[in-house]
């Protein structure tokens, strides 16, 4: 036997048992899978029994239109490890990825695509990645089953670009098929379309990450949710956790930055504007240099002053909620609830 695998997991299992906390919580969002859904539950379930770990399997039914939700009630009737959420009215894939993961038991939470795309086989290999003390282990889809020019290229470039702004290496963010330690990814907060920046996220918390390639299956029933104009929604997405990954916590620096370079410029354009009025004896009013430099000290200080509104902001955003600025991986000689 391997060591540092998953049957360590199941070795540690045991303790928990005894609390009946699943060692692990398959998250899956749902939004009309109608024609999957009782397949990819027989081999999730038949890949979990094979591994004997103990688990739970949070479905999100994302307001599907079809009958997905019966089914899932079908489902849970028979197993009491399937949980069930049913939303009003579709909220998107990150809205019910974070449902799933509010209420997810488990140790170590992954999150797995209804469409059967992502392959549960692949899960084990995740847990052994996980054993080896990495907190985030996300899939790469080597042998991705999608069309090249309108999936593929722009998610390879996404990826490039996601890389190297946010400095957390991966192939591929946007492969759903990922393992993640519960108490690192309970504590990232996500907006928006934010699911594919989780990894990203639990870095910034001081999270280890890591990747493994996983198996990828085309798409045989149902519809792909997502249209090109998420390209467009990547790239802003991403300046937000650019922003958000080093300046949440000081957002003068970025704003005040700013303020100051504009302010700068516009004194140069400022004793310009006087060099040519005593040096030329250019009229002030004739020199347009003037316009510029009251244009670029009037947006400099606003810049100030959106800097400090934000340092106000963040400080209700932490202290109203008895939010950290921190998080603690672990204490010594402390009682426990200093733990955030
Ligand atoms: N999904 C969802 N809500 C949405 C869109 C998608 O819950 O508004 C689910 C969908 O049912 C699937 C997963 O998110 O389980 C990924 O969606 P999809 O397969 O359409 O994305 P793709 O693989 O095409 O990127
Ligand atoms: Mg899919």
């Amino acid at each position: 036997m391997k060591s540092n695998s998953w049957q360590d997991l199941v070795a540690t299992a045991t303790l928990d048992t005894q609390t009946s906390r699943p060692n692990i919580s398959i998250i899956i969002p749902v939004y009309n899978e109608e024609e999957n859904l009782e397949n990819l539950q027989a081999r999730i379930s038949e890949i979990l029994e094979e591994i004997k770990i103990d688990y739970e399997i949070i479905y999100v039914d994302d307001g599907s239109r079809d009958n997905s939700f019966m089914l899932l009630e079908k489902l849970a009737k028979k197993d009491s490890r399937i949980k069930l959420i049913k939303f009003r009215k579709n909220h998107g894939q990150t809205a019910a990825m974070s449902a799933a993961i509010d209420v997810a038991q488990g140790e170590i939470i992954i999150p797995l695509d209804a469409d059967l795309q992502n392959d549960p086989r692949d899960i084990p290999n995740l847990l052994d990645k996980i054993a080896e003390g990495y907190d985030v282990v996300s899939g790469w889809r080597r042998a991705r089953q999608d069309t090249f020019i309108t999936r593929k290229l722009p998610s390879m470039m996404a990826n490039r670009l996601i890389s190297s702004v946010t400095g957390v290496y991966l192939h591929d963010y946007g492969c759903s098929l990922k393992a993640y330690r519960a108490d690192i990814v309970k504590n990232v907060r996500l907006y928006g379309e934010m699911h594919r920046f989780i990894p990203a996220f639990c870095a910034l918390e001081g999270a280890r990450v890591t990747e493994i390639p996983v198996n990828h299956h085309p798409r045989v029933a149902g519809k792909s949710k997502y249209g090109l104009s998420r390209i467009v929604k990547v790239f802003l997405d991403l300046m937000v956790v650019k922003f958000l990954g080093d300046y949440a916590k000081r957002p003068i620096h970025v704003f005040g930055t700013i303020g100051l370079i504009l302010c700068f410029g516009a004194s140069l354009a400022g004793v310009a504007t006087l060099y040519d009025k005593f040096i030329h004896e250019v009229y002030v009013h004739r020199n347009p240099l003037i316009l510029l430099a009251v244009f670029l000290f009037l947006v400099g200080v606003q810049f100030i002053m959106v800097g400090l509104i934000a340092e106000l902001i963040i400080r209700t955003y932490h202290e109203s909620q008895g939010k950290k600025t921190y998080t603690i991986a672990k204490t010594v000689n402390l009682p426990s609830n200093s733990n955030p």
